[in-house]
């Protein structure tokens, strides 16, 4: 179970991520933290951030979360997801930056949440490390979901997890971006399925098998 303390400064967060699908992340992040890092692309004001570093440091690990903190497409003015608290007077543009380091302290995990200020294609273009999990929840334009499966679901190590959020197959739940650019393709590669939670999918890497794109 996480400690009451991040899960009360998580709760206080903004940020979207039902109680059972956070809960689902923290066991699978529990599950796989000892084998190597853990990595989430998607930060925002750093809610699941703190579930998975609440699991991350219990096993002496680290979690990197990439966003370049400027929001999605949804989260920008006149679009349903935004939120005006997120807009920084000083240049009108979004800025989640500052909101996801109070989280982060407040959860005391400074030492074991690394974020990475960036765009995620990028950042994928120049990461190596084998992960122990990766957290897909960033931009859920077609574009983005693409480039996130592409860049980041060869960096999951054999016999590691992806985990992706925002997965709906009916397009009345929402959007299809994630399921049909991510979760199908990560099917097709041969990552198999372990856990759905709301629109919360865990697949698990192979051990052995074709190398992977
Ligand atoms: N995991 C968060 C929610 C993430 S919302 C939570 O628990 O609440 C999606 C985030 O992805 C936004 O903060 C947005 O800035 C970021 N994002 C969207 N497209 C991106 C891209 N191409 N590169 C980096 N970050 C991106
Ligand atoms: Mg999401």
């Amino acid at each position: 179970m996480i400690p009451a303390e991040a899960r009360a400064v998580a709760d206080a967060a903004k940020g979207f991520l039902p109680d059972a699908e956070a809960e689902a992340l923290y066991d699978v992040a529990s599950a796989a933290a000892s084998n190597g890092p853990i990595l989430e692309v998607g930060t925002y004001c750093g809610k699941s951030a703190v579930w998975l570093g609440a699991a991350a440091r219990q096993q002496q690990s680290y979690v990197f979360t990439v966003d370049h903190h400027r929001g999605s497409e949804e989260n920008q003015p006149g679009w349903e997801w935004h939120d005006p608290e997120l807009v920084d007077p000083d240049t009108g543009r979004m800025d989640t930056l500052p909101f996801f380091r109070r989280t982060v302290a407040a959860a005391g995990l400074e030492e074991t949440v690394i974020a990475i200020v960036g765009r995620s294609a990028t950042v994928a273009s120049l990461w190596s490390t084998p992960l122990a999990l990766l957290f897909v929840d960033g931009g859920h334009a077609v574009e983005h979901c693409i480039a996130d499966y592409d860049g980041w679901a060869r960096h999951v190590m054999p016999g590691g997890l992806l985990a992706i959020h925002d997965v709906f197959t009916d397009p009345a739940e929402g959007g299809q971006a994630p399921y049909e650019h991510i979760y199908l393709p990560a099917l097709a590669d041969g990552f198999v399925e372990e856990r759905h939670v709301g629109s919360l999918r865990v697949l698990r890497r192979p051990v052995l098998g074709r190398p992977h794109r």
